[in-house]
C-alpha cells in the first residue's frame, strides 16, 4: 500500500516549507487539501500541479474509503492544511486515526506550527505548556473555560482570530488578573510582532495603535504560580472532601 504524508506548510513565509515537503508534494499521486483553492496556490508557487481533492471538517468522514482505496492501490497521498501543520487545530484527526487503525503507513512531515513558533520566541516556561487551540465563541463559555484553567501552572497557549482578541482579553483581565501575557502576531509574516503585558496592558496598546489587533494572533499566558507539596496535598485533600461531601 502507499503511504499518507501528514505534511506542515508555511504559516505565512513561502520559503518556511521544506524542500523534503516539496518533494513529497510534487510526487505524490493526490493532494488532500483543507482548502483546494487555497492549496492550489502553493503549488503554483512550487511550479507545482498534482490532483487535489478537499478535505474539511465536513467532509472528512466520507473520504476516509476514497482515500484509502488509493493507498490501497499503491499510490502516496499527501494531506495539507491551509496554513502549519494538519490536526492541529486543523482537520485530518478523523483521517489518520481511521487509516491508523487500518494499519496504513502514516509519515509526518514536520515543519510550520503557529503555536511551536509562538512559543519558541515568547520568553515564557517552555517545559510544560498547555495548548488550547481556540476558546469558545460564546462569552460565557470562554469564561467558565478560563477559570477552568486559572490554576494550572504550564503556560497556556491559545489561537484566537482578530475579531475576537480584544474580547478575549477583557476576560483574560477580569478572569486571571493581572497574569502575563505574550502575544503572538502575524508571525513570519511582513508585521510580525509579540507584545507582551498584562491583559489590561494590551488592551490599552490596541486601543492606542488598532494595527495591533489585525491579522492572526497566538495567546500565551503564564501558567498560575507553582504551589508547595504541603499547599498541593492540602488542596487536593480538600477537592477529595468535597467530592465526597457531593456524592
Ligand atoms: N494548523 C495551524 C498551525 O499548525 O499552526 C493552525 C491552524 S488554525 C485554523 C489558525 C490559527 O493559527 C490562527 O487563528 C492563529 O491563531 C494561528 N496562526 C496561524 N498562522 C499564524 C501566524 N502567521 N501568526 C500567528 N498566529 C497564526
Amino acid at each position: 500500500a502507499g503511504s499518507l504524508y501528514v505534511v506542515a506548510t508555511p504559516i505565512g513565509n513561502l520559503d518556511d516549507l521544506s524542500p523534503r515537503a516539496a518533494r513529497v508534494l510534487g510526487e505524490v499521486a493526490l493532494i488532500a487539501a483543507e482548502d483546494t483553492r487555497h492549496s492550489g496556490r502553493l503549488l503554483r508557487h512550487l511550479g507545482l500541479s498534482r490532483p487535489m481533492l478537499s478535505l474539511h471538517e465536513h467532509n472528512e468522514a466520507s473520504r476516509v474509503d476514497a482515500l484509502d482505496a488509493r493507498l490501497m492501490a499503491g499510490e502516496d497521498v499527501a494531506l495539507v492544511s491551509d496554513a502549519g501543520t494538519p490536526l492541529i487545530s486543523d482537520p485530518g484527526f478523523v483521517l489518520v486515526r481511521e487509516l491508523r487503525a487500518r494499519g496504513r503507513r502514516i509519515i509526518p512531515l514536520p515543519g510550520p506550527c503557529a503555536l511551536v513558533a509562538a512559543l519558541s520566541a515568547a520568553g515564557l516556561p517552555t517545559d510544560r505548556f498547555l495548548f488550547q487551540g481556540f476558546l469558545p465563541a460564546k462569552g460565557g463559555t470562554r469564561r467558565a473555560r478560563l477559570e477552568r484553567l486559572a490554576g494550572r501552572e504550564e503556560t497556556l497557549v491559545f489561537y484566537e482570530s482578530p475579531h475576537r482578541v480584544r474580547d478575549t482579553l477583557a476576560d483574560l483581565a477580569s478572569v486571571l488578573g493581572e497574569r502575563r501575557v505574550v502575544l503572538a502576531r502575524e508571525l513570519t509574516k511582513a508585521f510580525e510582532t509579540f507584545l507582551d503585558g498584562t491583559p489590561a496592558g494590551l488592551i490599552a496598546r490596541m486601543e492606542e495603535d488598532p494595527d495591533q489587533a489585525r491579522g492572526e494572533f497566538v495567546v500565551m499566558v503564564a501558567g498560575a504560580p507553582a504551589r508547595g507539596e504541603a499547599e498541593q496535598s492540602a488542596v487536593e485533600a480538600d477537592e477529595l472532601l468535597l467530592a465526597l461531601l457531593s456524592e
